[in-house]
């Protein structure tokens, strides 16, 4: 006999209710949908190298390939131990790192796994965690998703978009349990100076804040800016220093990052339980990118020679801020490190109420893809950021479209 019974809706969890990852979102879709249907999209939205002619680097791949036949097993959860070996030979050569064993390393499918697993072993509900904004929007998603309460902490785009302290201790209470720091920033393109890190440093001292170093772009950087590990200026303060192989060694699709663990551990045992806990749940990160780290940290394959005067990505970020500062309302901050420029438009002259339908449109009219600001957390309708990994050429045309889209654009 059939039931009458009308089948219920099968729902998302109410976890996901406040979680918010508009990098990958709506439009997106909507973009591949237009791919399909044979348009070209200049897609200026997503930090991922690989589509843009960004090879990967013929060692790492050819190390990969050798070692395939020995990494079809689960490895210790933490990681091998020769990449561990390999990223602790790398940090342990940096001026002034804090002392650390193989052991406070732990390897994950990327960064992304690393910060989704290290928040859900930290958090409990009702914990606030002081992220940037401008943020890169899985610290929040993820924090979000670990039962967190975040508080975004403001960048002042005036003063090269560094962290504004006042704003940080303001918004301290006695629910504050840690503070992320992105450094070189996306979608800022910042790289904090010595002066700005210490103070960072100092008040997640006084105030016995966990510090989330976010260091990916660390090897990025423009001009004469110098990345600083924050994990250098506070030794006495527990610091999640994240890095992988996705932006330097252009290997995104690998899926390959680390987190190093330095501080007061001891202090730290119940937390470090919680994450080795995790990390063993999910067995192992994908075992032929960890024998990536060992060929990537020990040889000759970095990206420098493109961030010099004539290299590739030099160059587009050149023009992408030359571009950018000449459409009449739109200013950018240049950035000194990473793959993105977050622009602004100047509420005098482009009245945008809402920004994601400001980037629907360009889509639907240019076929250019950007990312809305508030994507990023960013409080107000008048920043969206674009990604500089494209070509010059592709870059140009772009931006030129960009500027004579906004030249009758009226929301
Ligand atoms: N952190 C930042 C600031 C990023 O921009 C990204 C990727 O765009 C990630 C982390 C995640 O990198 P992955 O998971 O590829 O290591």
């Amino acid at each position: 006999e059939k039931s009458t019974r009308k089948p219920r809706p099968i729902l998302q969890s109410a976890k996901l209710a406040n979680v918010l990852y508009d990098i990958r979102g709506p439009v997106h879709e909507h973009a591949a949908r237009l791919e399909a249907d044979g348009h070209k999209i200049l897609r200026l939205n997503i930090g991922n190298p690989a589509p843009f002619g960004f090879e990967a680097p013929s060692a790492i791949v050819r190390d990969m390939i050798a070692t395939l036949p020995a990494a079809s097993g689960y490895s210790d959860s933490r990681g091998i131990l020769s990449a561990r070996r390999a990223i602790f030979n790398h940090y342990q050569v940096r001026e002034n790192f804090p002392a650390f064993d193989v052991n406070d390393i732990y390897l994950g499918n990327g960064v992304s796994e690393l910060i989704t697993m290290t928040l859900q072993a930290f958090l409990n509900p009702g914990d606030e965690l002081l992220i940037p904004s401008p943020d890169y929007p899985l610290w929040t998603a993820s924090a979000t998703l670990a039962g967190g309460n975040v508080v975004h902490y403001n960048a002042i785009e005036e003063q090269n978009w560094e962290p504004d302290i006042a704003d940080i201790e303001a918004k301290i209470t006695d629910r504050t349990r840690g503070i992320v720091v992105i450094n070189p920033n996306n979608p800022t393109g910042a790289v904090y100076s010595k002066e700005v890190l210490t103070k960072l440093a100092d008040v997640a001292r006084r105030h016995d804040l966990v510090i989330f170093a976010d260091e990916i772009y660390d090897r990025i950087l423009y001009d004469e800016a110098e990345h600083i590990s924050i994990a250098t200026l506070a030794h006495d303060v527990l610091c999640l220093t994240f890095n992988g192989l996705s932006k330097t060694y252009r290997i995104a699709g690998y899926r390959s990052g680390w987190v190093i663990i330095t501080g007061p551990r001891d202090r730290a045992a119940s937390f470090i339980e919680g994450i080795s806990l995790l990390s063993s749940m999910r067995l192992c990160a994908n075992v032929p990118a960890q024998f990536a780290i060992q060929a990537a940290l020990g040889g000759y394959q970095s990206i420098d020679p493109m961030l010099k005067p004539g290299g590739r990505l030099y160059e587009q970020r050149r023009v992408a801020v030359d571009m950018l500062n000449a459409i009449p309302g739109v200013s950018v901050v240049a950035p000194q490190g990473a793959l993105y420029a977050f622009p602004r438009l100047d509420p005098e002259v482009h009245e945008i109420h809402d920004d994601e339908k400001f980037v629907q449109d360009l889509l639907l009219k240019e076929h250019i893809l950007v990312v809305q600001g508030t994507g990023f957390h960013y409080p107000r309708h008048d920043h969206f950021r674009v990604v500089t990994l494209p070509g010059v050429g592709d870059l140009e045309v772009a931006l030129e479209r960009l500027g004579n889209f906004l030249s009758s654009y009226h929301q």
